[in-house]
């Protein structure tokens, strides 16, 4: 039995974990930041741990002084959120070495999908379907020439140990690969120290689409559905839907079931998200998050599944809540970020909120920390909100979304809701037409 949980983050996400919490009748501990003492999860909790300076890397990153706080309060488990900590197996394993529940996966599970390289090897040992291209790293020139005529042109170097698209090339031509690689080399050194590359096909217009799935940890495990996160701005995601506009029944049920039985096989426990890239009606893995995602709302909406709730049972031992066949899917949601930040130019937009009205009404849910007088700090991720809708179909969850976007009013800050405003008036996505370069190309135009 979890009594009290530990939540080792901030923002909206803290909030979502401890509402799931104390649905379950479980208490809270909140830790902050100095700048963040004033923060809507602190003032909800049960109680409060101040953890450090501002900065990330002394305060929300800072495992130390984590666990000290989970000791002080005698938390017996603690939920990582996503972000921050979430998907670093040393901490995961500290937490576990203190006798604490860690509400996430096995440790070994958080590594090896941590290691870009590793992960595509599990992935192709599970018997999910790969972008082509080199097996394993990458080490000379002649093998690089090797596996580029083997794919074909263009190729992508990426960097084993990249994150958030850095150290990506596009080699168009064999007479480009050198100086392409060594300069992928030198990025990735400099990014993250360590110049391991490897080689991709590089898909010219994919979509992206991930599958949410849960285990049990002992080899059962299911799929609840997709999602199509290709509206990225710079590699960050903008707006989700679940399910992906282009996803049949028939194709979610067959590639759900790939995915929930790979997660099965190797045991996997809690939440997890396989992303893939979709073209030409293929799937390519490109990597697993281990951990809950900033979408996880819309899959929420079409299962009628409480996510958090599934992580804190899972890690209770109590097992997954249903089988799949029990697992149905309805209507259509959406999700929009909210950032603080200009509209336009996109740059960050920090500072006091004088006036705060979220909207409401049937099916419109913002999760957010907000509230009228809370100053907005400089020093952490600008997404202050998301708004989630659900309607009975795609073309419903969209009307109800524009009238939600027209009630929002965050005063005192500029915010990105403007550019949602826009966007959901478009023709190209109302027909649900678009991949993962169609939002930079729209935002150009818009400024053209
Ligand atoms: P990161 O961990 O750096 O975010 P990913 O492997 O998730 O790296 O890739 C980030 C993004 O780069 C993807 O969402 C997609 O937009 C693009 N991308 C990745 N691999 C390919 C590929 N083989 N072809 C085309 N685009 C790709």
């Amino acid at each position: 039995m979890i009594q009290k949980v530990l939540i080792a983050n901030r923002g909206e996400i803290a909030l979502r974990i401890h509402r799931a919490c104390h649905e379950m009748g479980i208490k809270t501990v909140a830790v902050h930041s100095t700048a963040d003492a004033d923060a809507m999860h602190v003032r909800l909790a049960d109680e409060a741990v101040c953890i450090g300076p501002p900065p990330a890397a002394d305060s929300y990153l800072n495992i130390p002084n984590i666990i000290s706080a989970a000791e002080i309060a005698h938390a017996d488990a603690i939920h990582p959120g996503y972000g921050f900590l979430s998907e670093n197996a040393r901490f995961a394993e500290i937490v576990e070495s203190h006798g604490i529940v860690w509400i996430g996966p096995k440790p070994e599970h958080i590594r090896v999908m941590g290691d870009k390289v590793e992960a595509k090897r599990t992935a192709a040992k599970l018997g999910l379907p790969l972008v082509p291209g080199s097996d394993g790293p990458v080490e000379g020139l002649d093998e690089a020439r090797a596996v580029a005529r083997e794919t074909g042109y263009p190729v992508l170097i990426k960097a084993a140990s990249g994150g958030g698209g850095r150290g990506m090339k596009v080699v168009r031509s064999e007479d480009e690969l050198e100086t392409q690689i060594s300069q992928a080399r030198s990025e990735a050194k400099n990014a993250f120290g360590d110049d391991t590359v490897y080689m991709e096909k590089y898909l010219g217009d994919p979509r992206h689409i991930e599958f949410q799935v849960f285990g049990d940890g002992e080899g059962k495990a299911v799929h609840l559905g997709e999602r199509d996160c290709s509206l990225q701005r710079r590699h960050q995601k903008v707006l989700e839907e679940a399910g992906s506009p282009v996803i049949s029944p028939e194709e979610r049920d067959r590639m759900g079931g790939i995915v929930a039985k790979a997660m099965a096989d190797m045991a996997y426990r809690g939440a997890g998200t396989i992303e893939f890239l979709y073209e030409n009606g293929e799937f390519y893995f490109i990597e697993m998050n281990t951990r809950l995602q900033v979408e996880h709302p819309v899959t929420e909406y079409i299962t009628g599944m409480d996510l958090v709730r599934e992580q804190i049972r899972i890690a209770a031992g109590e097992g997954l809540s249903c089988s799949q066949d029990q697992i149905s899917f309805r209507g259509h949601a959406i999700e929009c970020r909210i950032n603080a930040e200009d509209p336009q130019t996109f740059a960050p937009s920090p500072g006091l909120v004088k006036n705060y009205v979220a909207p409401g009404g049937m099916h419109v849910r913002v999760d957010s920390g907000l509230y009228a007088g809370y100053r907005v700090p400089p020093y952490y991720d600008s997404m202050i909100a998301k708004l989630i809708v659900y309607g009975s179909n795609r073309e419903r969850c969209i009307m109800r979304l524009r009238r939600a976007l027209e009630e929002f009013v965050v005063d005192g800050l500029k915010t990105t809701i403007p550019l949602h405003q826009k966007l959901v008036q478009d023709p190209e996505f109302l027909a649900g037409n678009y991949t993962i370069k169609w939002l930079e190309e729209w935002l150009g135009r818009d400024s053209g």
